[in-house]
C-alpha cells in the first residue's frame, strides 16, 4: 500500500469533528486494506509501531527533525526554525516546505507503508554515539519521497505529536462496523482490555471474524486493563449494595502492580502499562520463587515496609523505588512487600471469568506465601458493625482503608471496567466530604508576591472518557511547599502548549497552557456548582459545570496514573450526588 493513502485517510480524520464520521472514515478504510497490514496502520494511527506497553519510543526531538528538514529541502537552518516557531508544530512545517520542494524534484521512488514502517524502525532502534545522524538519514530517505501531507506526518509520528483525534474507542468502533456489527463491540473491547494491543485486535477480526476475536484471552506478556473500584460514603452502605454480606480486605497505600510469571522471568507492569521490571528486581524474583506454577498472571500492592519494624509506611515511601537511577540503593534502603489480591491466568488458564471467591482460593493454592510476598487481608463480612470493626482494624494496620469485594457468582475480573463489584471506602471520606481526586494539570497561572516569576497556581481538570476531553474543576494554590514550587517547571514545561489544547474544555484562562500530562492528588472540601468550572456542564444544572471547592494538593504527583486515568467527571457527578446539599448556589469560581 502506498502510504499516502494512509496519510490522506489521517488527514481526512483531522479535519472532522464528530465520533460517528470519524468511525465511518476509519471503518471504509480498513475494510480496503491489505489484512497483513491492518496492525501496523493501526499502530501508526495512534503515533506508534506498538502496542502502548511497549516501553520503546520513537522520540525525535523538534530541532533535529527541523535539520533533518532543512537538509531535505536544502534551506538554512535557521530559516526552518524561524518557520518553527511561528507554527510551532514540526508536520506543519514540514508541510509547507516540502510542498514547495516537491514542485522541483523530478525523480522521486514511491514511499510504500512498507517502506515507512522499516524506516521508523530503523529510527526506534538507532543506538550508539552515531545515532542522531542515523535517525536524521533515515527520516531525510522518507521525506525526500514524501508530499506535504505524507511529510506533515512523519514529523509529527516521529515527534510524537500524532493526534489525529482517532483515540482507542473509535478504532474499536471502527473495526466493529468494518468486520462485525454493533452487537459485537463490547466483545471486541474485552479483547482490547484483556491484551491492551489495539494492534492484534484489528489484525485478529480481520484475519479470523468473530470467533478468532471471542477466542482471545489474556497472555503473559500482554498486560490486562486493570478492574476498578467504585466508591460509597460509609461503611453501612457499602455492606448494603453488596447485598449483606462481602468480602473485605484491607486497601493498602503502595503501588499497584501487574506481575506477569513466566518461564523464563517475570514482567512488572503498573497500572498504566509501564514495565516496573527494574524497579521492584527483588519482588520479580521473589514471586518466580514463590510461584508454583509454570506461569501465572497476579496483582497486589508493593508498599514500603520500615527497614526495623517492620510496619508498612506510607506510599511517598515506596515511590524512591520508581526514580531511573540509583535503584540499587533504592533496592536495599527500601525494603518492600507484595500484598496479592487476584489472579487472572495460571498454567494457560484464564482466570477473569471465574468468581471472586474461587480466583482467591486459586491464589492461594498457586503460591507459597511468605517472606516478600503476601496476600492481602481479607475477612467475610456480614454486618455493617463487622465492617467497621475490619475497618478500624485496617486504619490500625496503616492501610488507607478498605476494599470491599463482591462474592456473588459474577464477581468476575472486570478488565478495564470500574464498578460495584468492588467498592473502596477510605479514611479520607470520614475527614472531608469527599474522596480525594486525581486530577490532571492543564495550566498555570504566575505567582505574585513570594511566589512571584513561578507558577503559583495551577488549573486543574478531571477526565471524560466518554468525550476524550479534560474538563477543568479548580484552580489549585494550596499545598505546594517550596520544593515544589521550584519542581513545578521541570515538572510541566516539556507539556508547555502555545494555544488551549484540543482536548482541553476550559472557560478560565490560565497565563500558560499544558498538555494534560501530570497528574496531581487534591483533597478538597467540597463539590460545588460552577459558573466557570467545565466539568459536567449542564449536567446538574443549565448553564453551570462542577468545581471543588478548597482544593489542597496532598503533595503526591500520581506519575503511576495516566491522565486518562485520573478522576472522571462522572466520578465526579457521583460524588456531588453524596454530598448534602443544603445550599446549591453557585459559587464564586475563585477556587
Ligand atoms: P484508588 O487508587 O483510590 O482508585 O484505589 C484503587 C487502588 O487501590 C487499586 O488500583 C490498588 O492499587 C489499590 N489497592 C490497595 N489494596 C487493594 C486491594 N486489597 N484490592 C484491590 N486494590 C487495592
Amino acid at each position: 500500500m502506498l502510504y499516502s493513502e494512509l496519510a490522506d485517510t489521517f488527514d481526512k480524520l483531522e479535519s472532522t469533528g464528530g465520533r460517528l464520521e470519524m468511525t465511518a472514515i476509519m471503518a471504509e478504510f480498513f475494510r480496503g486494506v491489505d489484512r497483513k497490514e491492518l496492525r501496523d496502520i493501526v499502530y501508526l494511527s495512534q503515533g506508534k509501531l506498538h502496542p502502548d506497553f511497549y516501553p520503546q519510543e520513537l522520540g525525535m526531538a523538534d530541532r533535529l527533525v527541523l535539520k533533518t528538514i532543512a537538509i531535505t529541502v536544502g534551506m538554512p537552518e535557521a530559516k526552518v526554525e524561524d518557520l518553527w516557531t511561528k507554527i510551532g508544530d514540526p508536520g506543519e512545517v514540514a508541510e509547507q516546505l516540502i510542498g514547495k520542494k516537491k514542485q522541483m524534484t523530478l525523480f522521486s521512488e514511491d514511499l510504500t507503508l512498507e517502506r515507512v514502517v522499516k524506516g521508523l524502525t530503523a529510527i526506534e532502534n538507532a543506538e550508539g554515539k552515531d545515532s542522531q545522524d542515523k535517525k536524521m538519514k533515515q527520516l531525510a530517505n522518507m521525506l525526500h519521497d514524501a508530499g506535504p501531507v505524507e511529510a506533515r506526518y512523519l514529523c509529527r509520528i516521529v515527534t510524537g505529536r500524532m493526534r489525529v483525534g482517532a483515540g482507542t474507542m473509535t478504532i474499536l468502533d471502527a473495526l466493529a462496523e468494518a468486520f462485525a456489527t454493533k452487537e459485537d463491540r463490547p466483545v471486541i473491547e474485552r479483547a482490547f482490555n484483556v491484551t491492551c494491543d489495539i494492534g492484534l485486535v484489528a489484525e485478529t477480526i480481520a484475519e479470523g471474524g468473530m470467533d478468532a476475536i471471542r477466542a482471545i484471552g489474556v497472555q503473559i506478556g500482554s498486560p490486562v486493563k486493570v478492574m476498578l473500584a467504585e466508591r460509597l460514603p460509609s461503611i453501612s452502605e457499602v455492606v448494603a449494595k453488596m447485598g449483606g454480606r462481602c468480602a473485605m480486605e484491607y486497601k493498602y497505600d503502595g503501588i499497584r502492580v501487574q506481575a506477569h510469571i513466566g518461564k523464563d522471568g517475570v514482567k512488572l507492569f503498573s497500572r498504566r502499562l509501564e514495565d516496573l521490571t527494574s524497579n521492584f528486581p527483588d519482588i520479580a524474583q521473589s514471586l518466580r520463587t514463590r510461584c508454583n506454577s509454570e506461569e501465572a498472571i497476579i496483582e497486589g500492592e508493593c508498599v514500603a515496609i520500615h527497614p526495623e519494624t517492620g510496619f508498612m509506611l506510607p506510599f511517598q515511601n515506596v515511590t524512591h523505588r520508581r526514580k531511573k537511577h540509583g535503584m540499587d540503593d533504592a533496592v536495599r534502603d527500601v525494603p518492600v512487600r507484595i500484598f496479592m489480591f487476584d489472579i487472572l491466568y495460571a498454567d494457560g488458564k484464564d482466570m477473569t471469568n471465574m468468581s471472586y471467591p474461587e480466583r482467591r482460593k486459586a491464589l492461594e493454592e498457586n503460591f507459597s506465601i511468605g517472606g516478600m510476598v503476601q496476600m492481602t487481608t481479607m475477612k467475610v463480612v456480614e454486618s455493617p458493625e463487622e465492617g467497621e470493626e475490619f475497618f478500624a482494624s485496617a486504619i490500625a494496620s496503616r492501610c488507607e482503608g478498605i476494599m470491599a469485594k463482591s462474592l456473588a457468582p459474577e464477581s468476575i475480573y472486570r478488565a478495564g471496567s470500574r464498578g460495584f463489584l468492588w467498592i473502596k471506602y477510605k479514611k479520607d471520606y470520614q475527614q472531608a466530604l469527599t474522596d480525594s481526586f486525581d486530577l490532571v494539570v492543564v495550566g498555570a497561572f504566575y505567582g505574585m508576591g513570594k511566589r512571584a516569576g513561578r507558577y503559583g497556581a495551577l488549573l486543574m481538570a478531571a477526565f471524560d472518557p466518554e468525550s476524550g476531553m479534560f474538563e477543568t474543576v479548580c484552580k489549585l494554590g494550596t499545598g505546594f511547599d517550596d520544593a515544589f514550587l521550584a519542581a513545578m517547571p521541570d515538572l510541566l514545561d516539556d507539556g508547555l502548549s502555545e494555544t488551549k489544547p484540543s482536548s482541553v474544555q476550559a472557560e478560565m484562562v490560565p497565563d500558560v497552557w499544558f498538555e494534560p500530562t501530570v497528574v496531581l492528588e487534591v483533597v478538597a472540601a467540597e463539590i460545588t456548582l460552577s459558573p466557570i468550572h467545565t466539568a459536567a456542564w449542564g449536567v446538574i444544572k443549565e448553564e453551570a459545570g462542577l468545581g471543588i471547592r478548597f482544593p489542597r494538593f496532598t503533595g503526591r504527583v500520581r506519575d503511576d496514573k495516566s491522565p486518562e486515568q485520573a478522576t472522571t467527571v462522572e466520578e465526579i457527578v457521583s460524588m456531588y450526588g453524596m454530598q448534602s446539599h443544603d445550599s446549591d448556589g453557585l459559587s464564586d469560581g475563585s477556587e
